[in-house]
């Protein structure tokens, strides 16, 4: 078949629910990928960090096929040897005390949601019904209802009313919007501590530290959300380590695989998923052998292959070749590590046509939003290829 035989069957078939570049991929290695008629290209978005230790790593293709070969699925209703050691690798590695393991970064979000709310009504006092979570304009948690509740995206959420009660918006990276926001009914903030689908827009320095005060002040769980940002896609395990602070609950997910499967994880300081007793939350998938023992192999690689460091390093130079560009289109190139963004000025006209020039120069590179450019590699890029991808990206996006 050909590529456009395989569009034809996807825009046929297919809901129309994404408007991806017309690339049909086969084959993945470390930063590369191939389409369907051999073409290579530079993976510029790692499926929204998903794939931060590159496509196909051996290890944990390794481990997913011994695992596979033993023993994939159990469900919760009985135990199997590879989750408590995944819960005890993954908390020595985050400094967590307890894990809630679930399949996407939806239902991470979602088991968070659930956990403060039971936590404000046992703990807090908070009355029946009442609990209010406070999250920032512009956030990106995930497609489900409740999530979408408090987009404020309106194609995230126009048509899909009714929705969920119990949430505030406020600006991101403004804390005294944030204080000012506060009831005593308010158990949780919910933020991304780099907002990524927004647009890799960083918060003010000394946000989080100081949402982080307040939250211990007013006695109100501070949720990250780094399913995109954690796992070391920003130079740090966890982007909350570039200030300095611990979240009460950090949300993982995507590259806790690898890429190879479905893996998220709630994680807890405090006691707040002790609040769940046995029957009230659950996952047929979550916590299975097979997610358990892909997501060790995925730990231990992004430790030993040091990609955390790889990416704070890549993530200068790739940045420091994007800054020497001098096109007035451009209104910033900003980033941390690698999760880096280039924004154009409204009257550069869009950035999907520098993402299909940069496809047709062998990268693969995604708009977010209309004037946005994402580039986030896999962490395993090596600076040959950093400069490989620059000699190209900088010509492009030059004029
Ligand atoms: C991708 C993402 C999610 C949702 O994860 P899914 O696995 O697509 O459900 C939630 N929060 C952030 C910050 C994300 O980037």
């Amino acid at each position: 078949m050909k590529p456009q035989d395989y569009i034809a069957l996807e825009n046929e078939y297919g809901a129309h629910n994404y408007k991806p570049l017309d690339v049909v991929l086969n084959r993945g290695e470390g930063v590369w990928v191939w389409d369907v008629d051999g073409n290579r290209y530079m993976d510029c978005l790692s499926a929204y960090s998903a794939v931060n230790q590159g496509h196909c790593h051996p290890r944990i293709l390794e481990a997913m096929r011994e695992q596979a070969g033993k023993l994939t699925l159990t469900s919760r209703a009985f135990r199997n040897d590879q989750l408590g050691p995944f819960y005890n690798e993954l908390c020595a590695l985050t400094n967590s005390h307890k894990v809630l393991p679930m399949n996407s970064g939806a239902e991470a979000v979602e088991t968070a949601i659930k956990a403060v709310r039971k936590w404000g009504y046992l703990e807090k006092g908070v009355p029946e019904d009442k609990a209010e979570i406070i999250v920032c304009r512009d956030n990106f948690h995930g497609r489900t209802i409740s999530i979408i509740s408090f987009s404020t995206d309106p194609t995230s959420t126009s048509g899909f009313g009714p929705f969920t009660p119990g949430f505030k918006v406020v600006p991101f990276g403004d804390a005294d919007a944030f204080e000012a926001a506060i009831t005593e009914n308010t158990v949780a903030l919910l933020v991304e501590p780099i907002q990524g689908e927004a647009g890799v827009i960083i918060p003010p320095g000394g946000y989080l530290r100081r949402v982080r005060e307040i939250c211990d002040e007013r006695g109100i769980q501070l949720i990250l959300d780094e399913i995109q940002t954690g796992l070391g896609r920003t130079g740090k395990l966890l982007a909350e380590e570039h200030e300095g602070i611990e979240a009460d609950i950090t949300l993982i997910g995507k590259a806790l695989s690898g890429g190879f499967y479905p893996v998220s994880a709630v994680l807890s300081n405090t006691e707040v998923l002790g609040v769940l007793r046995p029957g009230e939350h659950g996952s047929t998938f979550g916590g299975n052998p097979l997610a358990c023992a892909v997501a060790r192999t995925a730990l231990k690689v992004l430790v030993e292959e040091k990609l955390v460091e790889n990416a704070e390093k890549m993530g200068e130079r790739f940045m420091a070749g994007l800054r020497s560009m001098e096109n007035p289109l451009i209104r910033e190139v900003r980033g941390r590590g690698l999760l880096i963004g280039v924004e154009f000025k409204p009257e550069a006209g869009g950035a999907r046509q520098y993402c299909l020039k940069l496809k047709d120069a062998g990268l693969l590179c995604k708009e977010t939003h209309d004037n946005i450019i994402r580039f986030a590699p896999p962490l395993v890029i090596t600076p040959e290829q950093v400069d490989w991808a620059l000699e190209r990206i900088v010509p492009i996006l030059s004029k």
